[in-house]
């Protein structure tokens, strides 16, 4: 590992399986030394037991379900993080959700239903957790989320989840210069796109990893370990000065204002 975590209490959301970021995340911040927690949507469960053997490897010390749309489960995620850690220094923010038919298609004919939805549950969820939590943010706590390009440059059929990655963007400042006086950081990673769950309900999505291998000056796409071990950096001390900012990690794709020199 490039950083210590050890010592570190980190609680981790937004696993669902083994190709969640979140899991990435879980396992670089595990392999710094941190002690992580899991906060889990409890869908059925069948998903239920399916996060909880796969993230038994890690020994999480905090196994808490959490519907970020239900603010009950947001103060039971506080209230066991106060009696199991007492405090905690890292959280990972790693959560989204949009309706699959306002990713396609006109941005127009978003719903009011599916405006709220996808900006309560990617974006809100941020601040929420960050208010509840508040109390319990260790001095030089690291808070960190995900977000997209969509947020600032249109991406086809990313429609409303590119005006709520805008409004979790927003959002990070605004908490960013809230929790600096009490020590505490706030952060995103905007992550090139991976094949996950959440990402395989963007219509169109397998072309823009191919896209990507043509013009990221990298000529690849990002790995979810890649974007792991980033989010052990922005969690751990060596980003002490860093807040409020939105780090790139895409192989440079969002540096590109066209298509790379080709022969002609
Ligand atoms: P994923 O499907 O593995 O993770 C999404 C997670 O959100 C799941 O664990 C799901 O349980 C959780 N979630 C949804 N609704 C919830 C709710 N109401 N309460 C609690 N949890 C809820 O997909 P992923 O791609 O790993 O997504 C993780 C984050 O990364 C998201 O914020 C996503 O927008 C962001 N991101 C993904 C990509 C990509 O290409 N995969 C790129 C940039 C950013």
């Amino acid at each position: 590992p490039v950083v210590d975590l050890r010592g570190k209490k980190a609680l981790v959301t937004g696993i669902a399986n083994n190709r969640s970021i979140a899991w990435g995340v879980a396992q670089q911040l595990s392999a710094a030394g941190a002690d992580v927690g899991v906060a889990y949507l409890p869908l059925s469960d069948k998903v239920t037991t399916k996060v909880k053997s796969l993230t038994e490897e890690l020994s999480p010390s905090l196994f808490v379900p959490c519907d970020v749309t239900k603010p009950e489960d947001m103060t039971a995620l506080a209230d066991a993080i106060k009696a199991e850690w007492g405090g905690v220094d890292v959280v990972i923010h790693c959560l989204a959700f949009a309706n699959r038919e306002d990713l396609a298609g006109d941005f127009s004919a978003t719903s009011a239903g599916g405006f709220q939805t996808a900006l309560n549950i990617s974006a809100f969820s941020l601040v929420e957790m960050c208010g509840t939590l508040k109390p319990l943010l260790n001095d030089g706590a690291s808070v960190v989320t995900l977000s997209y390009l969509g947020a600032t440059k249109v991406v086809p059929n990313y429609n409303v989840m590119g005006v709520a990655k805008a409004a979790l963007e927003a959002s990070v400042r605004y908490l960013a210069a809230e929790l600096g006086p009490q020590g505490v950081r706030v952060n995103a990673i905007s992550a090139g796109p991976i094949r996950t769950l959440a990402s395989s309900a963007i219509a169109g999505f397998v072309g823009m990893l191919r896209n990507i291998e043509n013009v990221a000056p990298l000529r690849r796409t990002v790995t979810q370990k890649e974007v792991g071990t980033t989010a052990a950096f922005l969690a751990s001390s060596a980003s002490s000065a860093i807040t409020g900012q939105v780090l790139f990690v895409d192989c440079g794709y969002e540096i590109m204002g066209a298509p790379p020199k080709v022969e002609d």
